[in-house]
C-alpha cells in the first residue's frame, strides 16, 4: 500500500509516518529529509536548495521530482510513505506517473488536520536527535534529563534552520497556496481521509490506522 500524509508544516507528519515504519514496514520518503541531507553533505544541489529552504520557500518541481524518481527505482518495499510529497498539483501528477510506471498505485491521501496556532507552537518548540532523527517537542516531549536520545541513546540534538517564525509564515503560506490544493485533487480521485492531528501521536495514529484500513 502507498500513501501519502498530507498537511501543513508541523502537522506531524514524520512522526506518523515513523510510526507506521516501525509498524507495517513500510518506507518513508521525506523529501524534506533528502533535501536537508544534500545539503548537510555539501553536493552541488544541496547549495542550491540551502537558501530556498531557510526562507521557507519551496524548491523546484524538477528537483525533487528527480529525487523521487531516484527512490522509486532503485528502493523496493512493502509499500511507501510519502511525507513532504507532492507539495504541488505539478508533483502530484508526476507521482501518479512514476508510480504507473513502476506497475504501483497510490492508495490512500490522509490529509493531517491541525489549526495554525498550534502549528506555530509545535515547530518553535520542535527538535531531533542528530543520530536517528526521533523527534522532541520542549512542552510535549523533552528530551530526557540524562541528556540520551530514548531511542537510540544520541546526545546531540538539531533545531532546523528553517523553524523560526518569518521561515514558518512563508512556508504556512506556500502549503495554503501550492499544496492545499492536492486535498480537492484527491478528494476527487476518492482517495482522500481527513484525521484530526491535535490529538496525542497515538490518538492520531490510531486515526489514521482506521482511515487506511477502512
Ligand atoms: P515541513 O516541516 O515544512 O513540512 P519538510 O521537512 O517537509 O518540512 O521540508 C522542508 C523544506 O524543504 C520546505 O520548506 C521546502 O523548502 C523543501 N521541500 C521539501 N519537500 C519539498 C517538495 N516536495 N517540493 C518543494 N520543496 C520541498
Ligand atoms: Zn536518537
Amino acid at each position: 500500500m502507498n500513501i501519502i500524509l498530507l498537511g501543513p508544516p508541523g502537522a506531524g507528519k514524520g512522526t506518523q509516518a515513523r510510526v507506521l515504519v516501525e509498524e507495517r514496514g513500510m518506507v518513508q520518503l521525506s523529501t524534506g529529509d533528502m533535501l536537508r541531507e544534500a545539503k548537510d553533505s555539501g553536493t552541488e544541489m544541496g547549495r542550491v536548495v540551502a537558501d530556498v529552504m531557510a526562507r521557507g520557500a519551496l524548491v523546484t518541481d524538477e528537483i525533487v521530482i528527480g529525487l523521487i524518481r531516484e527512490k522509486l527505482a532503485t528502493v523496493k518495499a512493502n509499500g511507501f510513505i510519502f511525507d513532504g510529497f507532492p507539495r504541488t498539483l505539478a508533483q502530484a501528477d508526476a507521482l501518479g506517473e512514476l508510480l504507473e510506471a513502476e506497475g504501483q498505485t497510490l492508495d490512500k491521501v490522509v490529509e493531517m488536520r491541525v489549526d495554525d496556532t498550534a502549528l506555530v507552537a509545535r515547530i518553535t518548540a520542535r527538535s531531533t536527535c542528530g543520530m536517528c532523527g526521533e523527534v522532541y517537542n520542549d512542552e510535549t516531549k523533552p528530551i530526557p534529563a540524562d541528556g540520551k536520545c530514548t531511542n537510540c541513546g544520541g546526545t546531540e540534538f538539531k533545531r532546523r534552520a528553517d523553524d523560526n517564525e518569518d521561515s514558518l509564515r512563508t512556508r504556512l503560506m506556500e502549503y495554503y497556496k501550492q499544496t492545499s490544493p492536492l486535498i480537492g485533487y484527491y478528494y476527487a480521485k476518492d482517495m482522500l481521509s481527513r484525521v484530526d492531528g491535535l490529538g496525542t501521536i497515538d490518538a492520531v495514529q490510531a486515526e489514521i490506522r482506521t482511515a487506511l484500513d477502512a
